[in-house]
């Protein structure tokens, strides 16, 4: 469904910003990328800032006039990095995503489009558009990289869209649990934990095993409320390991600390 908006690009003079935007969108779940008159496409360079979206690239529509590049679109949104002074409906980026995502649930197609980089769009094409969309810059350096600023916008639709599809913005659970080091370790390991932690103890000195003060009880509920991971664990067994060859002079493997 955000197939249906297309990204239109006019008169681009860096090729290398049409593949950045066609990377930003491939990154988002877009693939509609029109160019109008663009000055030097396609290009090598073009293609090494897309990295992967090559794809996007290959498919995108070479036009010569905006009017064809908007072409069964029933919403346009022109965006600009200063004010005109044309007085406009003047959207944020996240407003613009929501017109967005209600314009292609009721089954229309949608225009994001973008200016030249030295001079953006001209006061002509802006009012082929129905609304106006400025990112709110910092107004002393208003002005974003035209790939940058594609970016932004798409990123704001995808939110829009994952929004409506009840879709979650982190990583799920089940996603999270692929990488074997944020795994919760097991009441197992724990327990052999605990083993090791004791023999440290007194092997320090720390745990008289005659005066045992509930030092292991407590020590259980502390590390019981930290939902240790896999690789929390192997820094605490790491560091027993390494206190016990001190304790008992015994030499040090040399070790990264890149844990
Ligand atoms: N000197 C031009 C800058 C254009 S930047 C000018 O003043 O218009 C190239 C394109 O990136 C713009 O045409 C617009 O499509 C987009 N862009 C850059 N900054 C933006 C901003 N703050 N808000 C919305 N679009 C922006």
């Amino acid at each position: 469904m955000l197939q249906n908006i297309r990204v239109v690009l006019v008169n681009t003079s860096h090729p290398g910003n049409i593949g950045g935007a066609a990377r930003a969108m491939k990154n988002m779940g877009l693939n509609r990328l029109v160019l109008v008159d663009p000055q030097e496409f396609p290009s090598p360079k073009a293609d090494a800032r897309a990295s992967g979206a090559t794809d996007v690239l290959e498919a995108a529509q070479v036009v010569a006039t905006l009017e064809e590049a908007l072409v069964g679109c029933s919403l346009v949104f022109g965006t600009s990095a200063r004010d005109r002074h044309i007085p406009w409906p003047l959207l944020d980026p996240r407003e613009t995503a929501s017109k967005c995502l209600e314009q292609i649930q009721a089954g229309g197609e949608v225009a994001l489009v973008f200016g030249r980089e030295y001079a953006g769009l001209t006061n002509q094409e802006l009012q082929r558009c129905h609304f106006h969309v400025h990112i709110p810059s910092d107004p002393e350096f208003g002005s974003l990289n035209l790939a940058a600023a594609v970016q932004v916008l798409v990123y704001e639709a995808r939110m829009a869209w994952l929004a409506a599809h009840d879709q979650p913005t982190k990583m799920t659970k089940l996603e999270a649990g692929a990488d074997v080091n944020a795994q919760p370790v097991t009441a197992d390991e724990l327990e052999q934990y605990f083993v090791h932690l004791e023999q440290t103890l007194i092997e320090i000195g720390f745990l008289i095993p005659e005066r045992p003060r509930h030092l292991m009880s407590r020590l259980r509920r502390l590390y019981g409320r930290a939902d240790v991971t896999r690789l929390e664990m192997n820094i605490l067994r790491g560091i027993l390991t390494e206190t016990q060859k001190t304790v008992r002079g015994e030499p040090h493997k040399r070790r990264e600390n890149d844990v």
